[in-house]
């Protein structure tokens, strides 16, 4: 760029040299030609060295005087090499204007000292010039001024048009205008009169003809540049209305100019037009962009002031583009835009507060990025609409804070794990299951708290392998070594990869429910005196062992069934606690003789259980005799009284054609009942093979079709009626059951109620029929207001712990009158359990229900016990009444069985009465009650005898 500034000086001063050094030597030699300046006089000056002289002078002042013009132009080109993108400063405006002045007035100055210097001159050497000569010299000099001026100037001008673009267009216009009035007008012009002047120096005759020809010439020449002038007027018109009107605002606007000719500039027009016209196109292009982005778009100026306004920011603040063009940027968002203050860019995005039309506030982003728009700075002010985002956020942030709360505050532990099974996120609870706060537990391992056993799962359940889970059981340890049992529920995280990036979820501290169950599992598996398993757990082991079998059949597993021979009568005479005693160390003396594998238990009363697993036949036996022996060796003492106790076993041995732990039970309970029959303090083993075993196996066959009967409901009740003497009404009917087979053949209590009782399943029976009878009697009762039902308890009855309040709450249920209901107890059973029997008996007469002792006489026939027991009625056994008719000893025992019963103040029912004549007898013995065949046979549904029987039956029931 130095070089070009150089240049541009070097040729400045070449032409300007040049140029002044030609008007010189032309002026002179001109005026030498023309014969207005002498030979003899030039010579004259030239000798004298006058005229070079002041030549030189001439032209080397005027170098040095334009060269102040040069400078700045070429310091400028230098400075600002881009020229085309920046404006020329105004001084160099200034100095433009200035040189074209003085170039002129130089010009002028050397035209007039020029023909003073040729005067003064002449007169020194005493030499008088013409006044016509000395004004056709300064004609002359004005002339070779003029014609070597102006190329020079125009090539000076050129010169400096190679900067051309600091220029404004009007400095080209009249530059144009210029030359062409000069090269087409002046010069020409100039030209003729030299050559009138030269024709008429020579000549000397003026003819007014001869001065036709330059007129025309000279009109020709006006009218040319007339024309030359307007032409170029008219094809810069365009541009020049747009300067005037629009300021050359838009590319839309100047798209607009067509042009005036069809010379170059028409062209150059019309090129303009369209490269304009293309630009517009882009232009709305980008302003339909800019109009349909999402985001404002506002541009303002380095001071603030609004120039582009899109459609956004117009719904954003409420103004349209139109009025707020113009204004400053302060009045949309106060806080970052303040008057006179410098706007600076803003590249990352912030949260500013707006101001819309209507005064209400905008929440906004702002984004500000600078740049240059021809040479000016300009901001361009992206502003988004936050408000939905921020009330997103605000949501967001309160469910945020709401859930953080409650996560907080829960009382399960929420945690999550990150992909290296260390905890990375613990709630409050931490503390109350680990003792740790969050903070002391973050970053470590989950295994770390794991207990010993649980290091492997809980490894696999926490590592980024695998399912979610729900559920997870383990047992950590917290920060005082308890071991506490946690229920974990977690969800895996996965990437885009599907690898687990975290796994979350919550826990529970089961530590307290895992004891209960504990608690509860252990109650349901053992006997609470003894704190031996209890029947139900030894039946599971029992059928374990012998489901094995069918996978090891070599297995070799002994039953023991123990039952200690003095139990009953410790428990008589000593009462409940000595029994317990007796028990518990019964208990101790059976645990002294065990392995560490066999399984014992607590089976029933005195009853206990025992498998001895992986043992011989021999073994076996030894084992069983080595058990007797040492309760044979046992005393038990209480209450200084000392008992010696002694065990029957009965023991089998678990094969593969047990189907059942029943089988085997009842097998070892037969091997125990005849070992205790053949004298007890023996051990038996069950052989098959021999009979009187093959007839207690018989039972377990019914056991198993009681319990299938029960569970398919396959029992049914039938109704006897008890006929009252007094009045021969039909009250009462007596509740029997019956168990319907599927062949059709209906089995008597007496088939499977002994089996039912062995085998613990009688407890079941006799709830179901007592829930069918008390509902059938409350069905009754709403027609019938007289029935009553008297219900059979077996003898294990008052074993059944549960049973009375299943009375009750089904008397309440069914609605059942109580009064209304009595249970008939045998006389054996009442005896065997008498303060059982007496509390459950006065626990039901409290609330209105009547007992009656069955099958009276038939067992002790004490009269001592009737005392005690609080029975209503006495129902005479049916082996005094079935032969009544016959035999005299019969009709006496029933006789003092009334009396006695009357006595106590308690009704006798007779039972078993086939026939009139027992009924006729029983009337006249005073017998309360008579049931038999003879009155009506057990049916289905309970029938008055009045409908049952046919006219003359009745009557003689009557009789
Ligand atoms: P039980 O309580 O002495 O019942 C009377 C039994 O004698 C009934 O036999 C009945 O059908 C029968 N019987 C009635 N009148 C005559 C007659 O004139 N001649 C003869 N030969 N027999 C007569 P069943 O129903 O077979 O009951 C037998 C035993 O089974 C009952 O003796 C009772 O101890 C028991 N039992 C019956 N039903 C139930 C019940 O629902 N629950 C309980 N726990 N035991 C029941
Ligand atoms: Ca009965
Ligand atoms: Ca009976």
């Amino acid at each position: 760029m130095k070089d070009i500034a150089e240049r541009i000086g070097r040729r400045f001063a070449v032409i300007l040299f040049s140029g002044y050094l030609i008007t010189l030597v032309g002026g002179f030699v001109s005026a030498v030609h023309f014969g207005i300046l002498p030979r003899e006089y030039s010579t004259l000056l030239v000798n004298q060295g006058v005229l070079p002289l002041a030549g030189l002078v001439f032209v080397f002042w005027s170098l040095l005087h334009f060269q102040r013009f040069i400078t700045p132009f070429a310091l400028w080109v230098r400075d600002y090499p881009d020229t085309a993108q920046s404006t020329a400063p105004n001084h160099l405006h200034l100095k433009l204007g200035q040189f074209n002045r003085e170039f002129w007035l130089f010009h002028l100055g050397y035209i007039i000292s020029s023909t003073l210097l040729l005067v003064i001159a002449l007169r020194f050497n005493g030499i008088q010039l013409p006044t016509g000569n000395i004004l056709q010299f300064l004609f002359i000099q004005t002339a070779a001024a003029l014609l070597t001026g102006l190329p020079v100037w125009l090539y000076a001008q050129n010169q400096l048009g190679s900067i051309s673009s600091m220029l404004k267009p009007q400095c080209i216009h009249a530059s144009l205008t210029t030359r062409i009035i000069l090269l087409v007008g002046i010069a020409p012009i100039l030209a003729y009169f030299l050559l009138i002047d030269h024709f008429l120096m020579n000549t000397s005759n003026f003819e007014t003809g001869m001065m036709i020809l330059p007129a025309t010439l000279l009109l020709f020449t006006l009218i040319v540049t007339w024309q030359a002038v307007n032409g170029i007027r008219q094809a810069f018109q365009p541009f020049q209305q747009l300067f005037e009107t629009s300021g050359a605002s838009t590319h839309a606007v100047l798209s607009s100019i067509q042009p005036a000719t069809l010379d170059e500039i028409g062209q150059l027009t019309r090129t303009l037009g369209n490269a304009y016209q293309r630009i517009a196109d882009k232009e709305t292009h980008m302003r339909s962009i800019v109009d349909s982005a999402a985001e404002g778009i506002i541009v303002v100026d380095s001071k603030g002031l609004i120039d582009t306004f899109n459609a956004a920011a117009e719904t954003l603040f409420g103004y349209s583009a139109l009025e707020i063009r113009g204004k400053h940027m302060s009045l949309l968002l106060p806080d970052q835009f303040i008057p006179y203050t410098p706007i600076a860019a803003q590249l990352d995005e912030i949260e500013v507060i707006g101001r819309h039309r209507q005064g209400q506030s905008v929440q906004a982003s702002l984004r500000i990025s600078k740049m240059m728009i021809s040479g000016k700075r300009m901001f361009t002010c992206l502003v988004g609409d936050i408000q939905q985002r921020k009330e997103a956020e605000k949501n967001l942030l309160d469910i945020e804070q709401r859930y953080r709360s409650l996560v907080e505050t829960a009382h399960d532990l929420v945690w999550s794990v990150d992909h290296k099974g260390c905890w990375s996120y613990l709630n409050a609870s931490s503390q109350l299951i680990y003792g740790l706060a969050p903070k002391n537990m973050l970053g470590q391992a989950v295994a770390n708290f794991s207990a010993a056993e649980c290091i492997d799962t809980d490894m696999i359940a926490f590592s980024a392998v695998g399912d979610s889970f729900s559920g997870y059981e383990t047992i950590h340890i917290d920060a005082d070594g308890n071991a506490r049992h946690l229920s974990f529920n977690a969800r895996k995280h996965r990437d885009t990869q599907g690898n687990v990036i975290s796994i979350s979820g919550t826990a529970r501290d089961i530590t307290e429910q895992k004891a209960f169950e504990d608690r509860l599992t252990f109650q349901a598996e053992h006997d609470s005196l003894t704190r031996l398993f209890n029947r139900y757990y030894f039946q599971q082991q029992l059928h374990k062992a012998i489901r094995q079998l069918t996978h090891q059949p070599a297995s070799t597993t002994s039953l023991f069934y123990i039952d200690l021979d003095q139990f009953k009568y410790v428990n008589d005479t000593l009462g409940h606690a000595a029994g317990d005693k007796l028990l518990i160390a019964a208990t101790q003396l059976l645990k002294k003789q065990l392995r560490h594998e066999d399984l014992l238990a607590r089976f029933g009363g005195d009853e206990f259980t025992l498998l001895l697993y992986n043992i011989s036949e021999q073994d076996a036996e030894k084992a069983a005799e080595d058990i007797r022996k040492t309760f044979d060796k046992f005393t038990f003492i209480e209450n200084s009284k000392s008992f010696n106790i002694t065990c029957s076993i009965g023991i089998t041995r678990l094969n593969i054609s047990h189907s059942s732990a029943e089988e085997a039970l009842s097998e070892a309970d037969i091997a125990c009942n005849l070992a205790k029959s053949q004298g007890r303090n023996r051990c038996h083993i069950y052989n098959p093979a021999k009979r009187d075993q093959a007839g207690m196996a018989e039972d377990m066959g019914w056991a198993s079709l009681v319990r299938e009967m029960l569970e398919r409901d396959r029992f049914q009740l039938v109704y006897q009626p008890i006929l009252s003497l007094a009045d021969n009404q039909v009250y009462h009917y007596e509740v029997l059951v019956r168990m319907l087979c599927d062949d059709g053949k209906v089995i008597l209590p007496g088939g499977f109620m002994p089996a039912a009782e062995r085998f613990g399943l009688i407890h079941s029976v006799d709830r179901w029929i007592i829930r069918h009878a008390l509902c059938e009697l409350g069905r009754l009762q709403q027609t019938n207001s007289t029935i009553s039902f008297a219900i059979n308890l077996s003898g294990k009855a008052f074993e059944d712990s549960g049973l009375l309040s299943l009375i009750h709450n089904l008397i309440d249920e069914y609605n059942v009158d109580a009064p209304r209901v009595c249970f008939e107890i045998t006389e054996t059973a009442a005896i065997a359990n008498l303060d059982s029997a007496c509390e459950f008996i006065a626990a039901l007469k409290a609330i209105g229900c009547q007992f009656a002792l069955d099958d009276f006489g038939s067992g002790f026939s004490s009269f001592a016990y009737l005392k005690k027991l609080p029975v209503d009625k006495l129902k005479i056994d049916g082996a005094f009444v079935q032969g009544l008719a016959d035999s005299r000893v019969d009709q006496e025992m029933v006789k003092s069985m009334n009396q006695v019963s009357h006595a106590l103040g308690k009704e006798t029912v007779a039972e078993y009465v086939e026939n009139a004549t027992t009924l006729r007898l029983l009337r006249k013995l005073g017998v309360d009650y008579a049931q038999g065949n003879y009155i009506g046979k057990p049916r289905e549904i309970p029938i008055n005898l009045a409908h049952s029987r046919n006219p003359s039956e009745i009557r003689e029931l009557n009789a």
